[in-house]
Order: structure tokens, then C-alpha cells, then sequence
């Protein structure tokens, strides 16, 4: 897409991973979205929909093309402004707020192949998302990385413009370790890769999750969400149905199943 649609916000806004760092031991409802509709121009691509993510947790958004999930994830980032409903972050309303604020908040989306610097090192990304998010212990965190990703370390001295797509997500992710947003958005990580490679970007999300982050993670295959607390169905702009796949196993029972 070339241009910004109705109601759209330009991207470089919301440059992943670089906002606060959450760790401080919160509890209770994380993201909030309630009746939430969208639209651009006069066509409708929310309906009402209603999540609730709460703090901490690994919440999936499951559907097939079309469904919504990107939109509902750039408007919970306020990327995408022509929306109604209710929007809360960490027990704040954030619907009439602009992207940065919401980043100063504690919320970060990482985009396809975005918030990569063409002329940074893979390293110097690391170093950066750690000093910026004043991470005392970086150097332990980035150590954690080119353990998680080897094919990061043999790359670290790459420049991000000469890094593959699976690459630059991999880098965006540990980025995202590295600073610890407090909710981090992914929108379908799988995007475009190989599947060993979205294997390893899923171990890392999984690791993420465990960090305590409130993720929430868009994908059209639910195979790649069996570890989520809750997943989410989404359907022509509405939410079809509830499951816990990680409590229940292989895509979860149906928590509910609106009609
Ligand atoms: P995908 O898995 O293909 O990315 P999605 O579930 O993320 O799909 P969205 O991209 O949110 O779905 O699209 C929801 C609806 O909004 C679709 O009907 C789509 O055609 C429409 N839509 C998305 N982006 C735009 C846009 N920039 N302008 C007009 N309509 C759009």
C-alpha cells in the first residue's frame, strides 16, 4: 500500500520496541477493547468487537484474509484512527490518543520489515533498543539473544539493509525483548517466512510471553497460537469465538461462540 487510507496515521510513529520498560509487577486488566467498529471510508471492517487481554497474558487473534485482525491491531495502536468504541490500556482510555502517546505508554507494534535502520549493525539495534529503553542489564539481554538466534549472532556485524525479511523480524523481536515493551502488538509474524524460520520467530514470541509482556499476536494459521492463554476468532470484522488453546490443548475449547 502506498498511501495512508481514511483514517490512518503514518507508520513511523509507532517504531517498534522503543518505549518504556514494563516489568513492574502489574496486574489485572491489560488491553481492553470493547464494541469496537472501524471502518474506511464507508465501508466497515469492525463490528462491535469485544477482547479483553489480561495483563501479561499471550492472547491470539485467529483469521482468514480480511478478517480484521490488522485493523484491529493498528487501531489499538491508534495507527488507524476511524474508529468507535472503547479502548483501555492498562486502565487508561486511549481511544483519542495519538500513536507516540500510546508508545509512551508502554505499547509497541512491530510491523512487517519495519523499524529496521538500513545502516545500523544487527548488534548496534540491540545495544540501541536496550539504551533506549535503559535496560541496565543489556548486555545479559543481548547475550540471551545470540542465544535464542544464532543466525542473529552470525549476522550481528550485518547492516540492517542487507538483512532478509525473516531477518528483520527476528532482529524486530529481540529488539522487542531487549526493551521490553509493556504490550507488544505482532501482526501475523509468519508473514512471508519460511516455516523453520517462523518456528524459531515463534520460540521467541513464546519466550517473550513468558516475560511477563502482554502480547497479542495476529495470525491466520492457529497452529502458531497453541500456547496462547486465550485466542480470539475473528470473522468478516466480528468475533466468532473464545478459546484457551494453551489450557486446552490443540486450538482450545470454545470459551464462547456467538452466533
Ligand atoms: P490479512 O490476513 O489478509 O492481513 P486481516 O484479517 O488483517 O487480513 P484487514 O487487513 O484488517 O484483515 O482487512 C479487514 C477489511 O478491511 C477487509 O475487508 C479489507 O479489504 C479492508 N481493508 C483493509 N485495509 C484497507 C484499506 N487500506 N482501505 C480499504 N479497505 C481496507
Amino acid at each position: 500500500m502506498s498511501q495512508f487510507a481514511d483514517g490512518e496515521t503514518p507508520e513511523e510513529l509507532s517504531f517498534p520496541a522503543l518505549c518504556h520498560s514494563t516489568n513492574d509487577g502489574g496486574e489485572g486488566e491489560g488491553l481492553v477493547l470493547r464494541n469496537l467498529s472501524a471502518w474506511y471510508g464507508q465501508a466497515q471492517a469492525l463490528w462491535g468487537a469485544s477482547i479483553t487481554v489480561d495483563y501479561g497474558q499471550f492472547v491470539g487473534i485467529v483469521g482468514r484474509n480480511g478478517a480484521g485482525k490488522s485493523t484491529m491491531l493498528r487501531v489499538i495502536s491508534r495507527l488507524h484512527t476511524r474508529a468507535e468504541g472503547g479502548l483501555v490500556l492498562f486502565g487508561d482510555e486511549i481511544m483519542a490518543l495519538r500513536p507516540e502517546e500510546v508508545a509512551r505508554r508502554g505499547l509497541s507494534m512491530m510491523r512487517e520489515g519495519g523499524g529496521i535502520f538500513e545502516a545500523l549493525s544487527v548488534e548496534d539495534h540491540l545495544m540501541l533498543a536496550a539504551r533506549l529503553a535503559g535496560q541496565r542489564q543489556q548486555s545479559s539481554d543481548v547475550d540471551e539473544v545470540w542465544e535464542w538466534f544464532p543466525m542473529l549472532q552470525e549476522r550481528r556485524d550485518a547492516k540492517g539493509g542487507f538483512l532478509s525479511g525473516g531477518q528483520r523480524k527476528m532482529l524486530g523481536l529481540a529488539m522487542a525483548f531487549v526493551s521490553r515493551p509493556r504490550c507488544l502488538l505482532l501482526d501475523e509474524p509468519s508473514a512471508g517466512l519460511a516455516e523453520s524460520v517462523t518456528e524459531s520467530v515463534f520460540l521467541m514470541v513464546e519466550r517473550l510471553a513468558q516475560s511477563n509482556m502482554t502480547l497479542v499476536v495476529s495470525e491466520q494459521d492457529p497452529r502458531w497460537l497453541s500456547e496462547a492463554d486465550k485466542m480470539y476468532e475473528l470473522d468478516l470484522g466480528r468475533v466468532v469465538n473464545e478459546t484457551t488453546p494453551r489450557t486446552s490443548g490443540h486450538g482450545g475449547e470454545a470459551v464462547t461462540s456467538p452466533s
